[in-house]
């Protein structure tokens, strides 16, 4: 374990063994579908898992990537900036959004009704992690890995001031590493 961390709460083997669930699960649902999904991943904290789920879905998918900016610290603010849009159109696509984590909900949210404004056919979600207790809007991932409890983990994705995403679990740090910025 990295000696920064108080403690992992889901394991590398976690990860992968529900990967595969949620892979089958996915290939199922859009097996019979006019089209496979397009996957559209939110940089940079989706990317590890990203890269776990697809290796589980039997369909000919292809994925795009876009950043949205909406995190300072640990707490979600509102708005959310565009730093990178996708490279294909997006008009008649049946879309699935790929989360590292959903919070408060805000930026799926926008990121949802952005896609729909385009024109997409469909959108739905799947996070790898869930924080139900944090949710202000209302919306749900349609597919979740884990639900996590009330506290700032990172790992697999998930950054602190940009480090610790090359973690293979997820975890909590301890609380002296929040505290510094460097
Ligand atoms: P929301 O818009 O749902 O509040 O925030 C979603 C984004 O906030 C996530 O994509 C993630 O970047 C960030 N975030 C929310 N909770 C956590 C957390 O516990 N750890 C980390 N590292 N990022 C988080
Ligand atoms: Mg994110």
């Amino acid at each position: 374990m990295h000696p920064n961390m108080k403690k992992v709460l889901i394991s590398e083997e976690q990860i992968v063994q529900r990967c595969s669930e949620l892979g089958k699960q996915i290939s199922d649902d859009y097996r019979n579908n006019a089209q496979p999904p397009l996957l559209v991943a939110l940089l940079k904290g989706s990317v590890p898992f990203l890269a776990e789920l697809i290796k589980h879905i039997e369909l000919e998918i292809q994925f795009d990537f876009m950043a949205v900016s909406s995190y300072e610290g640990t707490e979600s603010i509102g708005d959310i900036k565009i730093n990178k849009d996708l490279d294909c159109s997006v008009k008649g696509v049946d879309i699935l959004l790929v989360e590292d984590i959903v919070d408060t909900g805000k930026t799926l949210q926008t990121v949802k009704a952005m896609l729909k404004n385009k024109g997409a056919a469909s959108v739905r979600v799947v996070t790898l992690l869930d924080k139900p207790e944090r949710r202000t809007v209302e919306i749900e991932a349609d597919y979740v890995g884990f639900a996590v409890p009330n506290e700032f983990v990172v790992g697999f994705g998930l950054d602190f001031n940009q480090k610790y995403r090359n973690l293979p679990y997820v975890g909590v740090l301890k609380e002296e590493c929040y505290q510094t910025t460097a």
